[in-house]
C-alpha cells in the first residue's frame, strides 16, 4: 500500500517575505506598483474572449516598441532565452548555417543554441546572423544601420537580440531590415520576468512556413503560437498551452506605461541619465569599460572593475549596506568589470546619484590591496 510519507514542509508555514530592494544590475529592474498592481487581477481563461483582447492590444503595443508593422507579433510565455530559441529554433533547420556575431555572451549562447539544432559547421550561406543589440555582459551597443541590407542581399535573415537595449536606445525593426526581434519584459518594460515579445518579418515568415522538418520544440512552434496569437487569419484558435494569463495583464500595463510617455522621450531619457552617470563615475576615478561612447549602452553600463579590490566585495557590501543591486560581469567580462542597469523608471538622475554614493562608500570600506 503506497501512503502520503512526505510531510509538509515546516518552511512553508512561515509566510512569504520578500524584501524590496533597488534593482540596479543588469536585470531585473523594479516594476512599479502601477504595472504589479495590473498582475493581481483574477485570473480567468487563457481562451476567454477577454484575454484574446488583452493580447492583442499585447500585440499593438510590441509593435509599436518595435516600430514595425508585422503581422506575426506576439509574446512567448517564459523569459528572453525562450524567445531566443524560438527565433532560432523556427528559422534553423539541420544543415542550415548560422552566423553569430560574437561581442558577449549572447552571441555565444545564440551560437551554441543552433549548433544543438545538429547543423553542418559551415562558413558559407547562413540563414540567420545573430546580433545582439545591447551585449548587456560587455556593455557594448552594436550598430545596426546597414546590416539588414546586407543579410538580404545574400539571402540571409536578421535575427537580433534587443533583451537589454529597446526602449531606451532607439531601434527601428522595419527601417533597419530585422527579420526577427525579440526582448524581455523585465527590463526597460518593468515588468515581471516571465514574458518575451517577439517579432517576424514576412521573409521570416516564408523561411519558418516553408521547412521541410517540424521545428524541434512543440511549445515554441511558430505554427502553434501564431494560432494562439490570432496571427495566422484563422477564424478561431485552438488550445495550444496555458498562457501565464496575470503575466499578460502586467505586460500589457507596461507597454501602456511605455506608449505614454513615448518611445523617443524614453530613449533621450536613458541617454542623458546615463551621460550623467558616466560622467559622475569619471569624476570618481573610474573607468568606464567600453571606451567609444557611441557603442556605450545607455541602459546597462559597464565599468572597469576598480584596481587592487575584490570585485564580488564590492557587489556584496552595497547590496548589505545600500539595499542595492549591482552586479559583476557575466561570461567574458566575469572579474573584469561591475554592471549598473538603470532601465525603464529607473532610470532617474536621482537613482544615479544613489549608486555613485554607494560606489564611493564602498570604495572607502571595502579592502584595497597594497599592490
Ligand atoms: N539577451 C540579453 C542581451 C540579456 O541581457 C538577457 C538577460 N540578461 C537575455 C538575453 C536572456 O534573458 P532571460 O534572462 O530573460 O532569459
Amino acid at each position: 500500500m503506497s501512503s502520503f510519507s512526505v510531510p509538509p514542509p515546516k518552511c512553508l508555514q512561515k509566510p512569504l517575505a520578500v524584501p524590496h530592494r533597488y534593482m540596479f544590475g543588469p536585470g531585473p529592474s523594479n516594476v512599479p506598483s502601477r504595472i504589479l498592481m495590473a498582475g493581481i487581477n483574477p485570473v480567468i481563461g487563457h481562451m476567454h474572449p477577454e484575454i484574446f483582447e488583452i493580447m492583442n492590444d499585447i500585440k499593438s503595443g510590441i509593435q509599436y516598441m518595435f516600430q514595425t508593422q508585422n503581422n506575426m507579433t506576439l509574446a512567448v510565455s517564459g523569459t528572453g532565452h525562450t524567445a531566443m530559441e524560438c527565433a532560432i529554433f523556427n528559422t534553423v533547420e539541420p544543415g542550415d548555417s548560422v552566423l553569430s556575431a560574437v561581442n558577449g555572451i549572447w552571441g555565444e549562447r545564440a551560437a551554441d543554441m543552433a549548433e544543438r539544432i545538429g547543423r553542418a559547421l559551415s562558413k558559407y550561406r547562413p540563414v540567420v546572423l545573430f546580433l545582439a543589440h545591447g551585449e548587456s555582459s560587455t556593455g557594448v551597443l552594436h550598430p545596426l544601420d546597414g546590416i539588414g541590407q546586407l543579410c538580404h542581399k545574400y539571402g540571409c535573415l536578421l535575427l537580433v537580440d534587443s533583451v537589454a537595449s529597446i526602449g531606451g536606445t532607439p531601434l527601428f525593426m522595419d527601417q533597419q531590415g530585422i527579420d526577427i526581434l525579440y526582448t524581455g519584459s523585465q527590463k526597460v518594460l518593468n515588468a515581471p520576468p516571465g514574458t518575451a515579445p517577439i517579432s517576424f518579418s514576412e521573409r521570416a515568415c516564408q523561411k519558418v512556413f516553408n521547412r521541410r522538418t517540424k521545428p524541434v520544440s512543440f511549445f515554441l512552434d511558430l505554427s502553434w503560437l501564431a494560432n494562439y496569437w490570432g496571427c495566422d487569419g484563422k477564424p478561431s484558435r485552438v488550445y495550444h498551452h496555458t498562457g501565464p494569463v496575470t503575466a499578460f495583464y502586467s505586460l500589457r500595463e507596461s507597454l501602456a506605461v511605455l506608449a505614454e510617455e513615448g518611445l523617443e522621450k524614453s530613449c533621450e531619457r536613458h541617454e542623458k541619465v546615463a551621460e550623467y552617470f558616466h560622467a559622475g563615475l569619471e569624476s570618481m576615478g573610474l573607468k568606464l569599460f567600453v571606451k567609444e561612447k557611441k557603442a556605450r549602452l545607455p541602459t546597462v553600463t559597464t565599468i572597469v572593475a576598480p584596481h587592487g579590490y575584490d570585485w564580488k566585495e564590492i557587489t556584496t557590501y552595497i547590496m548589505k549596506t545600500h539595499n542595492l543591486e549591482i552586479s559583476g560581469g557575466l561570461g567574458p567580462s566575469v572579474g573584469l568589470v561591475l554592471r549598473v542597469g538603470l532601465m525603464g523608471c529607473n532610470s532617474t538622475k536621482d537613482n544615479v546619484d544613489m549608486v555613485l554614493e554607494a560606489l564611493k562608500d564602498a570604495l572607502k570600506h571595502c579592502h584595497k590591496s597594497k599592490v
